[in-house]
């Protein structure tokens, strides 16, 4: 393209740095990612503006407004023009002024106006020189109001909502959609399917209208990551509690970036300026003291403060330059799916590239199908859904989980292929479940170079043990491994724990605390390593020695199943067993006993297991086997063959 320049040659051509340019072109509003980004003619003509005032570059642009000082960061702020027209006015993108606004506690969308002692204090600020001018008569709008950047492919934010029970995360979410939908025609209701879309200042954002940080994680375990900014809910009367941290430990695990909602302002025992105090222990330092969260004052209840928050989003999204490629293949993920009575199997699918149409053949986890309809947050029909918008999918083959990855394929024929292959992976993933980062495999997980960090999740009985634990635990960190706290935590290990453990690949440590019945099936399910000790100096003394390699795992002996042996058949390898199986079942590769009477003759492996002619894997109880231990010629009707295995047992 002719004019295009990249980032480093430009920073060279004006003699600053990379960085300094970099900076430059934040405030003018363009996100640009790396030193090798290509910069449109327009953009760099911008910078050349902006960085070099003093060189005569008068000639080069023609077509320069003539009352400007020609390229001087000079702008003339007019009494009520809005944030649009003052971005307009500066040469630069609207969000680097908004930004700087929330800087000073203002919160303004592109269409208000503004106060001129503020619109003078921005620009100055920006580095501008100002002059104060009056309004003169309306510009006439070409045919778009001056669209930024019309960049075919950014897509609307995806925002989850979370924070402590009864914060207002769920009075949130509906005051947003019923103040914000757009569509009025059925009374602004939309239906709940998951997901819902709101328009705010000519641009969209997306909510996952299912609070928490559990299903948040439960997504995020699944491989699944459609969160781009969380919602922090944080009730101003009561301040932050143990699930606002258990959030923000959630959302900072993730990388995704935090919007403090200080809520309920409207109570007369409101106290937003503790919630700004508190939550500087947890490394969310706010604005208003110098820091880069934001945070934002509202009232759910109220409806109070809504459209800042909205574009708080917006002004963070911005920054993270969301994109969506329209062309690319359809994909997306499983937000929420059920079994309908008179419409079968129905899943929300978030897309996350590419344009889903009716018509689509596309598999999402085990299951396959070719889109029969597909209905909107409002329950309309529609034909196609792009990036970040949900849709609800009629037409699959069975219901697929939330979390699963959904793909366009070429045609019926490979859907129903490819599924069955999910299906045969997912069942392979189920039974190996390796890969999870165990104290007694850390070492190993060392030497072959997966694991430098050991992160951990900490649960304690009281605050001082809390800090006990984790203090003696970074002592241990050295230069080989380091420890990283994922979260901490007061109280007994529960399903949360186990979820965010399995997402961010953690071992769970609980000290003087227990384990939720439901959290321990899970960490079972999930092979998550929990463990819980009441003396320090053994927790401390367990992960030393997992550091070094010496932690020997504690296995404990699980009887599959037991066969008798009713005949013995001769043959040249050996006697086999000609079994009938009592109980359990009996597993070709699973360790294996023979038993006389009490007494123990044989232990090993089993070198064939054969079900009538055929070899087989197992055989279940009430049916008949041929057994041939491997190496063991005393074989004698009325003996006792047993399939056990050895199993790690879980330190809780
Ligand atoms: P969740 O558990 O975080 O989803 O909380 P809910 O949305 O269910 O709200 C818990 C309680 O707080 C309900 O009784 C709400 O009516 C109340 N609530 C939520 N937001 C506000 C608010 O802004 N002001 C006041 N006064 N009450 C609120």
């Amino acid at each position: 393209m002719p004019g295009t320049v990249r980032v480093y040659e430009l920073a060279k051509e004006l003699e600053i740095s990379n960085t300094e340019l970099l900076h430059l072109l934040a405030d003018l509003g363009e996100t640009v990612k790396s030193h090798s980004s290509t910069l449109s003619a327009e953009t760099a003509k911008q910078v050349r503006e902006v960085a070099a005032p003093t060189k005569s570059n008068a000639a080069a642009k023609p077509d320069a407004a003539p009352a400007a000082p020609a390229a001087t960061k000079a702008v003339e702020v007019i009494p009520g023009m809005t944030v649009r027209e003052l971005a307009e006015a500066m040469g630069i993108g609207a969000p680097a002024i908004q930004k700087r606004l929330m800087g000073m506690r203002i919160m303004a969308s592109v269409s208000q106006t503004l106060d001129i002692d503020v619109a003078t204090e921005v620009a100055q600020k920006m580095g501008y020189v100002v002059t104060e001018g009056v309004r003169k008569a309306p510009k006439v709008e070409r045919h778009a109001p001056a669209s930024r950047k019309s960049n075919p492919i950014s897509r609307p934010p995806v925002v989850t909502i979370m924070g402590h029970v009864d914060h207002g995360k769920t009075t949130l979410l509906d005051a947003i959609r019923e103040t914000h939908v757009t569509d009025q025609e059925f009374g602004g209701i939309t239906q709940h399917i998951g997901a819902y879309q709101v328009e705010w200042d000519g641009r969209r954002i997306t909510f996952l209208d299912t609070p928490g940080h559990a299903a948040f994680t439960a997504m995020r375990a699944r491989g699944a990551q459609v969160t781009d900014i969380v919602v922090l809910v944080v009730a101003a009367d009561d301040g932050i509690m143990p699930q606002t941290v258990e959030a923000i430990n959630h959302a900072k695990a993730a990388g995704v970036p935090i919007i403090v909602a200080v809520n309920k302002i409207d109570r007369e025992d409101a106290n937003p300026d503790r919630v700004l105090t508190q939550l500087t222990s947890y490394e969310l330092l706010a604005e208003a003291y110098g820091g880069d969260t934001m945070t934002v004052n509202v009232s759910a209840k109220k409806r109070q403060n809504l459209d800042d928050l909205l574009t708080g989003i917006l002004v963070v999204a911005e920054d993270l330059d969301l994109t969506g490629d329209p062309a690319a293949t359809p994909t997306g993920v499983v937000i929420e799916s059920q079994l309908d009575r008179g419409r079968g199997p129905i899943a929300t699918v978030l897309v996350q590239q590419g344009i889903l149409k009716v018509g689509d053949s596309i598999i999402a986890g085990e299951a396959y199908g070719r889109i029969k309809a597909m209905l909107d947050d409002k329950g309309q029909n529609i034909q196609k859904a792009g990036p970040s918008v949900p849709a609800v999918v009629l037409g699959l083959s069975q219901v697929p989980s939330a979390g699963d990855t959904m793909t366009v394929v070429k045609d019926d024929r490979t859907a129903r292929q490819l599924a069955a292959e999910a299906g045969t992976i997912a069942r392979a993933e189920r039974i190996s479940k390796r890969q999870r980062v165990t104290l007694a495999d850390l070492r190993r997980q060392l030497t072959e170079g997966e694991t430098k960090v050991l992160n951990a999740i900490i649960k304690a009985d009281v605050d001082g043990s809390l800090e006990a634990v984790k203090q003696s635990l970074e002592q241990l960190s050295d230069a080989e491994v380091k420890i990283e706290f994922v979260h901490g935590g007061v109280g007994n290990i529960g399903q949360n724990d186990v979820l965010l453990a399995r997402a961010s690949g953690a071992v769970v440590i609980g000290f003087n605390v227990t384990v939720d019945p439901d959290a321990r099936t899970m960490a079972q399910d999930e092979s998550v390593d929990v463990r819980v000790y009441n003396i320090i100096y053994e927790l401390i003394e367990d992960v030393r020695k997992a550091m070094l390699g010496q932690l020997e795992p504690v296995y404990e002996e699980i009887s599959l199943g037991k066969a008798e042996c009713r005949q013995v058949f001769r043959t040249p390898r050996g006697p086999v067993a000609g079994s009938y199986v009592l109980e359990g079942k009996i597993t070709r590769s699973a360790d294996a006993r023979v038993l006389r009477g009490k007494a123990e003759v044989w232990k090993g492996r089993l070198q064939s297991l054969r079900h009538v002619k055929d070899d087989v894997r197992e055989v279940l109880t009430g049916y008949e086997c041929g057994i041939l231990c491997d190496g063991f010629n005393d074989m004698q009707v009325g003996d006792i063959i047993e399939s056990y295995e050895m199993k790690e047992v879980p330190r809780f």
